[in-house]
This record gives structure tokens, C-alpha cells and sequence, in this order.
């Protein structure tokens, strides 16, 4: 290894994601709360279960919550029991993480896309209102990066139209449109529990909110192979249920939710003010909150034009700054997709933000110094590569050489 006077001045890299940092400040919490459960030996449902669903209900102002197996099941469990089902046609976004068209396939429906709205990224109303026909049997907006899509509007069209909205709140707990919580402004709402969500446990989980109690007991009964108690089974349903130690854990962790979420507000409110005093606004589109909502920053995900995104990444990456894309491929042009015949150009937005986005780190316990790195490297990558002087195959290089 070459060494030289750069090479020990090399500032410590920026992960993208540090879960080692949170668990730091709940190591005690936690340890205990998995021994209380490992003395119980109750491991599947049970009474932590039934703590967390009330806890998340009382989180989110909802009626009822039912736990399962991960965010995916939950959507997958939330359409069966709206009783979606083959040729059903179900509205959704293509600028999502896959599961949200996953789970519409995996029911027997049919994805039926509409494009986004290019500024918070969330469906596109006006487009939704396009694309509603008889076919069409629920909405699914994605409340993408931790920001609601424009519910009241939605909601308008579900309720005219009478058909259900699912809000795929996954990133998003927390998350509030005009002053109500995710997981209260749709027929029903799903939430992941996976390690990297603002919520994340010790494995896969999920969890579903309701105010309709026969959706509710629904859920409940699909999660169990379709159980109505004393193994009647008036329905086929699933083995998705959620662990106690999830659930134990998830609680541990419920109570730090707020104060870890404040968190990654002040650092998007701290990367806003560096970009500008950096005099990065003209190279990046930092993201935008609408007025009236509370984004939680799953993730903070900016815009980088001019084709330049990549190269930027690269260097950021070559600087040891993590940066992520989320997400490159639209699901409209996804392989397993094809059946369904869409073609790249149908949703312009969805292409240019798959093209364009990029995630900067945001977790809650990044330091002041972490964040002014990473604002640093970013403009300078912003500047080397609009004025072409770190073409991506010299970032690759450098990466090699280091
Ligand atoms: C994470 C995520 C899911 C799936 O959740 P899993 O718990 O990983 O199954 C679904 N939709 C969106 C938008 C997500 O971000």
C-alpha cells in the first residue's frame, strides 16, 4: 500500500447506513427485552405482539393494527382481505421498491401504472383520476421516501369511484398530511418493520392499521391460514404471523422513534443550508416537503441533473461517502413486468427520477462533521463532474488505486 501525507489526512468514510450507531444507544434496552422474552419462550405472536399492535395503533391514531411477517405480506394479506383478486386492475406507481407491484401481481391483479409527481415523487392525482375505470378495484400510493403522496385528493377518488385505498406507508411511519398520521388516511395502511425502514427490527416484519373492524379481524384471520378460531378455516390464508422478539424489540425501539425522526429532519434541514452557503442549488434539487406534511426522511433523496448522476455518485463513493439510487429501474420496465406492455417513454417522470435520484446518508446519529463530509464531497463532485474534470473512469481508477 502506497503511503504518503494525503493518505493519513484521508478523512474516516461516511456509511451510508450505521444500524451499529443506533444499537449503541439501546444495546441495554434491548439486551433486556430479548432475555424477558427468551424466559417466556413464547415466540410467535403472543403477548408482545398484541403490546405492539396497540402501540402502533395508538401511534398512528388508529383503530386497530395487525402484525405480519413482513411489509410485503402486509399488502399482500391488506388485498385479499379488500378482496382484490385475479383481473382485478390496481393503480399503482412505478417509482416504488418493488413489493408494491409485487404484491398486486402475487393476488392474481394487475399492476395498472400511472407516473409520479416530479417533486415529491408521489403518484400524480390528476393521472390517477386518467386512469380510473371499471376495472379498477383499489389505489396503492406509496408514501416513497418517507413523504405522503396527496391523500385528500385520492381519498376524493376512491370514495367517488368506491373502491378502497391502500397506502403502502412502509417508508413512512410517522409520516402526517395535514396534521394525520400515515396509517389513518386510507381504507387501510401497511408499514415494514425491515432493518433499514425509520422503524426497523432484528429481521423482516411488518404491520397493518385500520379503523374497520371487520377488515381488521380479517387480517387477523388470513395471517393464520385463514383461522376463525378452533381451526375453523372459512378461507385459505397464510402463515405470515410476527415474532415476539420482533414485536419486543420493535417496542424497545418504538419508544426512540420520535427523537430518532427529529433527527433526520435536522440533518435535512442542515444539508439544506449547506448546499445553499455551498452554492450547490444549482447543480442539485434537494428534496422538497409539501406544506402541509411531516416527511420523515426514510431516505433524503436528491436530484442531480444534466446526466451527471452517476459521475457524481461514483465519486462520492471513491471519497467514501455512501450514496445510494433509489431506485434505477422503474417497475414499468422491470422483466418480470413485460406482460404487462408498457413501454419506457409511458411515464416520463418516473424515468427522469430513476435516472436523476440520488440518497444521501440521513440516519439519525450522523454527526455534524459526517454531514458537512458529505455535503463537501458532493459539491465537489457536482463541480468536477459538470466541468468534466473527473470523468466516472478516473473515480473508478482512484477507487482501485485506494
Ligand atoms: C420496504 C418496502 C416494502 C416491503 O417491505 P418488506 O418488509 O421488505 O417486505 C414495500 N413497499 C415499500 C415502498 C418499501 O419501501
Amino acid at each position: 500500500m502506497p503511503t504518503s501525507p494525503q493518505t493519513s489526512s484521508t478523512p474516516e468514510p461516511v456509511p451510508f447506513i450505521d444500524l451499529v450507531a443506533q444499537y449503541q444507544t439501546i444495546r441495554d434496552e434491548v439486551k433486556e427485552t430479548v432475555d424477558r422474552v427468551f424466559e417466556t419462550q413464547r415466540f410467535v405472536l403472543g403477548e408482545e405482539v398484541e403490546q405492539l399492535e396497540a402501540e402502533i395503533a395508538d401511534y398512528c391514531d388508529a383503530r386497530y393494527a395487525v402484525g405480519c411477517a413482513s411489509g410485503t405480506d402486509a399488502l399482500i394479506l391488506s388485498l385479499i382481505a379488500l378482496g382484490i383478486g385475479p383481473g382485478d386492475e390496481v393503480i399503482t406507481s412505478p417509482f416504488t421498491f418493488f413489493a408494491t407491484a409485487g404484491a398486486i401481481h402475487r393476488v392474481g391483479a394487475i399492476p395498472r401504472f400511472v407516473d409520479i409527481d416530479p417533486v415529491t415523487y408521489n403518484l400524480d392525482p390528476q393521472q390517477v383520476e386518467d386512469a380510473i375505470d371499471e376495472k379498477t378495484k383499489a389505489i396503492i400510493p406509496v408514501h416513497i421516501f418517507g413523504q405522503c403522496a396527496d391523500m385528500e385528493t385520492l381519498w376524493r377518488l376512491a370514495v367517488r369511484h368506491n373502491i378502497p385505498l391502500i397506502e403502502d406507508a412502509c417508508q413512512a411511519i410517522g409520516a402526517e398530511y395535514r396534521g394525520r398520521r400515515a396509517g389513518v388516511l386510507g381504507t387501510v395502511a401497511c408499514f415494514s418493520f425491515f432493518p433499514t425502514k425509520n422503524l426497523g427490527g432484528a429481521g423482516d416484519g411488518g404491520i397493518i392499521t385500520t379503523d374497520d373492524a371487520d377488515i381488521a379481524a380479517r387480517l387477523r384471520s388470513l395471517r393464520v391460514h385463514g383461522d376463525a378460531g378452533g381451526y375453523n378455516h372459512v378461507e385459505v390464508g397464510f402463515n405470515s404471523r410476527l415474532d415476539s422478539l420482533q414485536a419486543a424489540v420493535l417496542r424497545v425501539k418504538l419508544r426512540h422513534l420520535e427523537s430518532w425522526t427529529e433527527g433526520r429532519q435536522q440533518n435535512a434541514a442542515r444539508y439544506g443550508e449547506l448546499f445553499r452557503s455551498l452554492d450547490l442549488m444549482s447543480s442539485v434539487e434537494p428534496p422538497v416537503t409539501a406544506t402541509d406534511r411531516r416527511h420523515v426522511f426514510n431516505q433524503y433523496t436528491l436530484r442531480v441533473g444534466g446526466g451527471a448522476r452517476d459521475a457524481v455518485m461514483e465519486y462520492m463513493r471513491a471519497e467514501g461517502v455512501g450514496c445510494a439510487v433509489y431506485y434505477p429501474i422503474p417497475l414499468h420496465v422491470q422483466k418480470c413486468f413485460e406482460y404487462l406492455g408498457y413501454k419506457a417513454a409511458d411515464f416520463p417522470e418516473s424515468q427522469r427520477a430513476a435516472a436523476e435520484v440520488l440518497s444521501l446518508p440521513i440516519f439519525a446519529e450522523l454527526t455534524g462533521e459526517q454531514i458537512t463530509r458529505v455535503a463537501t464531497v458532493l459539491a465537489d463532485a457536482a463541480n468536477a463532474a459538470t466541468t468534466l474534470k473527473f470523468p466516472s473512469t478516473e473515480a473508478e481508477s482512484r477507487r482501485k488505486a485506494a
